[in-house]
């Protein structure tokens, strides 16, 4: 089936525009890790791991698969670090992203291809492994001939925030509302990273959500 308008977002160039934005935005003021939250009034304090302390009137948890590190949460949620491994080659193979058994297919703009991705629950462990790449490349060659007799020249891991339902977890707490919960988004961040912003915003500013945010709250899980 092809989906002729399917696209595909170049996420380490996303992420450096981000850098980039928060760079040049004033008043954003750059500190971290984050060790442990308390409520206090209205409000929520963030313990830093240098000691430091930050108290605000919004607090945005998205620390992804190390959510459950942080300690003083108003409740546990359940997200579970799940590694994927991807390999990349040096030529240009398809004009398309393609689908197919064990492995998908992604081209950059810059001539090159990339291929993914695993999933193997191994805890914090984002190394990659051999075995990984064997079996991309395995794959991939099979509906894919092009890239069968080229060799991968690079190899990463991630670790992806898997929840409990496999859904984001998005919105504020019940128990304490100045917390704002993004985390969860699984194997569909970067897919859904505007409509997480959007609605994280929406939160923080007081603005009705555009969407609904029910499926996600945070609380579904007691
Ligand atoms: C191989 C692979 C392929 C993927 N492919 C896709 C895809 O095709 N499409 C898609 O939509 N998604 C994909 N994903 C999933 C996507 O990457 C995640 O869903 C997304 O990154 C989650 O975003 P996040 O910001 O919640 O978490 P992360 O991107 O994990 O970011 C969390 C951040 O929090 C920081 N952090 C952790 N602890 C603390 C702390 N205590 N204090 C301060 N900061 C902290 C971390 O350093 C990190 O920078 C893929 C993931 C992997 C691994």
């Amino acid at each position: 089936m092809l989906h002729a308008n399917d696209g595909a977002v170049d996420n380490v160039a996303l992420l450096a525009a981000l850098d980039d934005a928060l760079g040049s935005t004033p008043g954003v003021e750059r500190a971290g890790p984050a060790s442990a939250l308390a409520h206090e009034g209205s409000t929520v304090r963030v313990t830093l791991r240098d000691g430091s302390t930050r108290r605000a009137q919004h607090v945005v948890i998205a620390a992804g698969a190390w959510t459950s590190q942080l300690t003083g949460l108003p409740r546990t949620v359940p997200v579970e670090p799940v590694r994927g491994e991807m390999i990349g080659f040096p030529v240009a193979a398809t004009a398309h992203c393609i689908y197919g058994p064990g492995a998908y297919v992604v081209p950059r703009p810059n001539g090159r291809t990339i291929v993914g991705a695993t999933m193997d629950r191994v805890g914090f462990d984002a190394r990659t492994t051999s075995e990984a790449r064997s079996r991309l490349h395995a794959a991939v060659a099979r509906f894919l001939p092009a890239l069968a007799k080229v060799a991968p020249d690079s190899h990463w891991a991630g670790l992806r925030p898997i929840s409990a339902d496999g859904l984001p977890i998005v919105g504020p707490d019940p128990r304490w509302p100045a917390l704002i919960w993004a985390t969860g988004h699984s194997r569909n961040g970067i897919l859904l990273a505007p409509m997480t912003a959007e609605s994280v915003a929406g939160c923080v500013s007081g603005e009705s959500p555009r969407f609904d945010l029910s499926p996600f709250r945070p609380g579904r899980f007691e």
